[in-house]
């Protein structure tokens, strides 16, 4: 299988604190990698772990609260100042284009290389994106401002040759791509060797869910039923539902009761307020709901 992981940059939510960036990951799914929010700092982040500026080909912002997408004139200037020409595909809420514009225009620089911006559709689910590795989906979440959560989607996977039934067959390895992608086996004009007695079924495309700023709702089920790892904002603990609700915030409670009802794989709780010290209260809340709850903590890598 190839790579596919998130490894967390941030996950502090408006006010940072002193061991949590504001909201920022990246997710590597076979070489590509794939930034989600850009808080403050995240440029920073990505060079204390390792990911390469120059191999960050996609960024997806969820929306204009500044703990989202500060880091992003920052990020693009420095990957300018790098020199890259490799083009860039930016997904994320329309009056992000001009704001950037802007940006350029008070400032008097550029960003030296193409940067395709793909307008996330806020107010109901859409394919944005797809290339032979994977496809981005993004679906709307109940936020004070406009908001987005994305899905990242293997495509579909190749069959998995056998190697012994292809050897007793005599297919030659110059088939082995055709057999991939599911062809039959024709020997010389006569016998036809059917797909399924030389190859296994692929195994089944992975989904990652990523559910920003957003108040409790039951309506971001059917976007993220069943996928394989799920993270959810989790900004205060339920004993401040009154303040989530004021700010259309999630409570871990409710994030555990989400991934519950979205019959999720894993869960991953994140966006904590600066006024927790230490997250196991909210992981114990989370977890009384949904089992399977993990915390983002910087630097931490969720395989999937
Ligand atoms: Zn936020
Ligand atoms: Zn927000």
């Amino acid at each position: 299988m190839i790579p596919f992981e998130v490894t967390i940059l941030g996950c502090s939510s408006a006010t940072p604190s002193a061991d949590r960036h504001p909201s920022a990951q990246v997710v590597n799914i076979g070489g590509e990698n794939i930034l989600i929010d850009c808080g403050e700092g995240t440029q920073m982040q990505l060079l204390k772990y390792g990911v390469k500026l120059g191999k960050i080909n996609f960024i997806l912002i969820s929306h204009l609260h500044g703990d989202h997408f500060l880091g992003l004139p920052g990020l693009l200037s420095t990957m300018s100042l790098m020199g890259r020409k490799e083009p860039l595909t930016l997904i994320g809420p329309e009056p992000l284009k001009k704001f950037l514009e802007d940006f350029m225009l008070i400032s008097e620089s550029r960003i030296g290389f193409d940067l395709e911006f793909i307008t996330s559709e806020t107010s109901e689910s859409k394919w944005l994106y797809e290339n032979l590795l994977f496809r981005i989906r993004c679906f709307p979440l109940s936020h004070r401002i406009a908001c987005t959560g994305f899905l990242i989607k293997e495509r579909k996977n190749l069959r998995k040759i056998i190697p012994a039934a292809c050897e007793k067959a005599g297919v030659p390895m110059s088939f082995f791509k055709e057999l991939k992608l599911g062809l039959d086996y024709q020997e010389g004009n006569e016998k036809t060797i059917p797909n399924d007695q030389l190859t296994q079924s692929p195994n089944p495309s992975r989904i990652y869910a990523y559910c920003s700023d957003t108040i409790y709702d039951e309506s971001v089920v059917d976007h993220i039923k069943d996928v394989d790892l799920l993270y959810h904002e989790a900004t205060f603990m339920h004993d401040l539902l009154c303040r989530a609700e004021i700010t259309f915030h999630t409570t871990a409670k409710q994030a555990g009761a989400i991934a519950a009802k979205a019959e999720v794989k894993r869960l991953a709780i994140g966006h904590f307020s600066s006024r927790y010290k230490t997250l196991e209260p909210l992981l114990d809340e989370a977890k009384a709901e949904f089992e399977n709850t993990e915390l983002a903590s910087e630097g931490r890598v969720f395989r999937l």
